[in-house]
Parts: structure tokens; C-alpha cells; sequence
């Protein structure tokens, strides 16, 4: 960490590279290993951020501009439109009010570049509503953690230990039993439990999943329970490994359900989603159980908790005449980013490129990022919790966690350059 400065180096700092923000990290001046108490996903977050050119000067068409210049060309561009897209959004808190002001002053749509996944979830709590859980409860009362069709770590590392092995709990609970579903065998490792206990994994085709959620909601109502049926499968899995499974969740006093939207492959997930709170709530009738849906980073949890806050509605929303509109199917990134006449892409915490299309482009993003067809106008911006302070929501949306800085970057904060580009709008338009 070269660029580390000592003398502002805070004592701890949060992780932003995946949705547990864990915020025990210790930066360290002095090695090439960045971080003490980072999993290898961290590491890999902050040895590249601290990789990237920090002087990474905008650019207009692939050509080096001052910042202003730049700002100016994007309100210019901005002013020009009329259904704008802004996607990617890979912020956080202060990020994302910003882009709100700017969406709202210029009728642009908004679209996460994870909306796919967080789609399928926030269709599932609208048409039903669903019993879901945080972190802290998961700690301190879950006795059973079934995965469905995820292995957890591989996304947030340290769920486990975190969460599940973590013995400072308030209440005297049991180790919990780890049980996955629809994953395979050898990305279980990390359900064994300290004390050597492996995990429960039942093997299913992850495409199998719906029938076999559905299966087991017909076995907690009792439908399923004839000795013909017994003897059958569902979606590859035995009947009677499927009914143990339900009686363990019956046995449980808190079982928590994870899933990932994101895993979830097949068409109408969404659909499986709802199945899985049902459970959920059929498991309620008798003892307690609860959720927990993983989010996929990128500040998604951030960015959907402060746009539904300010507008109402989570991403894939977009303003007309002031008024904020939301629509799941016709907003999204991959419909709009041909028929869209301006396309602003932000993503800060990793150089994602931005999508293909002939829209002039707009790019506000991490130095690192790697450009098929130069964009019009391309800022780079510090990452939040490196070059800059943030405030992220976390993937329970519980709480927030504050981001610190860790060096001096000549690197302006996304917040600041979209407030320039909203005053150059101002005069753009007089
Ligand atoms: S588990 Fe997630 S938040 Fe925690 S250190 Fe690893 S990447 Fe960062």
C-alpha cells in the first residue's frame, strides 16, 4: 500500500468489496499485503485500488482534458437529451443522492448494474411481502442455516465466521447446522464448523430448484405425504430427503434461509423466490424462521435503499417532468441502452466497462476502466473507502457503515463532479 499515507491512516477502516462491509480491517502501511483481517476478496479490492493511477487525467473522446472541460462537455451533453440513462451506479450513499438530483433535474432513467438479481427479490416483497432477517439475529439465534443454490463464501467470504461461527452471541445457542441445497460438494468447505462438523449437502441440479422448493412447500402443508409419493423424487432429490429437511427446519427454533438472487439462473426466479418465503412463512406457524437474501455488490444495497428513499421506488425508476416513475421490465439497462440518446455509466468501486451502444456516453468511474469504443467524456473519480469518506448500507439494509479515506488522491469524489455538472446544466440551459 505505497500510496498509504501514515500520518491520516485510520486504526480500522470497513471493507466495501462485498455486501458485509466488514469494518475490522486494518490498513498496513508497510506491506504489500494490504489488509490484516481482509479475506482474499478484499485483498484483491484493495491491492487494486491501490494499483490504479491516481493522476488518471478525464478525457474527451480518448483525449486528455482538464476537469472542467470535461464537466462542461457532460452537462453539454445532458442538456442535449431527453431519456437519458444513468446505469451502473456503482456508489454508495452520497454517490447515489447525487445522481438522484441530477436524474430528477434531467428526466433520466436509473438502472443498478445488478438490477437483474435485486429485481427478482424486491418483485417477490412487493407482491407478498416476506419475513427476512440481519446479521446481528443470524449471530445471535440461528440454530440451522439452509443455503439454497448458494455457497455464500464465494461472494461474502466472511459470512461464516462473522456470523455463524462467531461465539459472542447474546444468547447461549448451539453451533448451527449448516445445510446446502442445489450447491455443489467441494464449495461446501466452508460450512464445517470449527469443531470439525461438516456441513449437510443435499445435491440437486441448481435448474432443479423450483420444483424442489415447491416440493418442500407441499410437504410442510402436508400434500405430499402419501407412502407413493414418499417413495418418489422431486427435481432429482428423494422425497424422504426432502421431507428430513423439512422436519429439521420444524425443529429449528431459528432457521435462516439464504439465497442469492444472483445464482438463480433460470427464468422466473422470482417465482422460487416467493416459493422460498413461503416456506418461510409456513415454517412461522410453528417455530421461528427467516431469510436472508444476499445482495451482489456494487453498492447495490446502497444505491436501491437511497433511491427508494428519495424517490419512492428502487432503481429501474426514472423521472418525468419532476415525477418518478418505476417499471421493472421496460427500464432495465439492456432495453434502453440502444434507445437511450445519452448514456451516463458510473461505476466507482471497479473498472466495469459500460455497456455497448451508439448513445453518446458519458463515463464517471474507477481509473482502471478499459474502454472498447472511447466514451465522449470519461472522468475518472476515487473508490469510496480509499480515496474518499462513503457511507454504505450493508446487504441486511440494517444499518449503515461509514467508509474512510485512506490516502491522498488527486481523484475527485463522484458526488462533487455530478453537483459541477448539475450547476454547468444551470448554465448550459440559460
Ligand atoms: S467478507 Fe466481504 S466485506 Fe468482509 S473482508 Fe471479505 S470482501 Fe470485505
Amino acid at each position: 500500500m505505497s500510496n498509504l499515507s501514515n500520518s491520516t491512516l485510520p486504526t480500522t477502516t470497513t471493507c466495501p468489496a462485498c455486501g458485509l462491509l466488514c469494518d475490522d480491517i486494518i490498513p498496513n502501511a508497510e506491506t504489500a499485503v494490504n489488509v490484516k483481517n481482509g479475506c482474499s476478496k478484499a485483498i484483491q479490492f484493495f491491492e487494486q485500488s491501490f494499483n490504479d493511477n491516481i493522476g488518471a487525467s478525464p478525457t474527451l473522446a480518448g483525449k486528455p482534458c482538464n476537469l472542467d472541460t470535461a464537466i462542461k462537455a457532460a452537462a453539454h451533453l445532458l442538456s442535449n437529451s431527453k431519456s437519458a440513462l444513468f446505469a451502473g451506479l456503482g456508489t454508495e450513499v452520497q454517490g447515489m443522492r447525487s445522481l438522484m438530483h441530477l436524474a430528477e433535474k434531467t428526466n433520466a432513467t436509473l438502472d443498478h448494474m445488478h438490477s437483474d438479481s435485486t429485481v427478482r427479490n424486491t418483485l417477490t416483497m412487493q407482491n407478498d411481502g416476506w419475513l427476512t432477517t440481519t446479521l446481528a439475529e443470524v449471530k445471535n439465534r440461528a440454530d440451522v442455516i439452509l443455503a439454497i443454490g448458494t455457497d455464500i463464501a464465494t461472494s461474502h467470504p466472511r459470512f461464516f465466521e462473522k456470523a455463524v461461527w462467531n461465539t459472542e452471541s447474546l444468547f447461549h445457542k448451539p453451533t448451527p447446522e449448516v445445510i446446502y441445497l442445489g450447491v455443489p460438494a467441494e464449495k461446501t468447505k466452508a460450512g464445517t464448523s470449527p469443531n470439525g462438523t461438516a456441513p449437510t449437502v443435499i445435491d440437486a441440479n441448481a435448474d432443479k430448484l423450483p420444483e424442489i422448493i415447491n416440493a418442500l412447500n407441499a410437504l410442510l402443508n402436508n400434500k405430499l405425504n402419501n407412502k407413493k409419493i414418499k417413495e418418489e423424487s422431486a427435481g432429482g432429490v428423494s422425497v424422504a430427503t426432502l421431507m428430513a429437511l423439512v422436519n429439521q427446519l420444524k425443529a429449528a427454533k431459528y432457521a435462516v434461509i439464504v439465497w442469492s438472487a444472483s445464482s438463480f439462473k433460470f427464468s422466473h426466479a422470482e417465482l422460487t423466490i416467493q416459493s422460498i418465503t413461503q416456506l418461510i412463512n409456513l415454517l412461522n406457524e410453528s417455530t421461528r424462521a427467516a431469510g436472508l437474501p444476499l445482495n451482489s455488490g456494487d453498492g447495490d444495497s446502497s444505491v436501491n435503499n437511497t433511491s427508494t428513499w428519495l424517490s419512492g421506488y428502487p432503481t429501474r425508476n426514472r423521472y418525468v417532468d419532476g415525477k418518478p416513475e418505476y417499471d421493472t421490465y421496460h427500464l432495465s439497462t439492456d432495453k434502453l441502452a440502444s434507445s437511450s440518446d445519452a448514456l451516463l455509466w458510473v461505476s466507482t468501486f471497479n473498472p466495469h466497462s459500460p455497456p455497448a451502444t451508439t448513445a453518446p456516453t458519458i463515463v464517471i468511474g474507477h481509473p482502471a476502466t478499459k474502454f472498447e469504443r472511447q466514451p465522449e467524456v470519461f472522468i475518472p473519480v476515487g473508490v469510496p473507502g480509499i480515496d474518499h469518506i462513503g457511507l454504505m448500507f450493508r446487504l441486511d439494509s440494517s444499518i449503515t457503515l461509514p467508509l474512510k479515506k485512506l490516502r491522498d488522491s488527486q481523484l475527485p469524489k463522484l458526488s462533487d463532479v455530478i453537483h459541477q455538472i448539475e450547476a454547468a446544466l444551470s448554465s448550459v440551459e440559460k
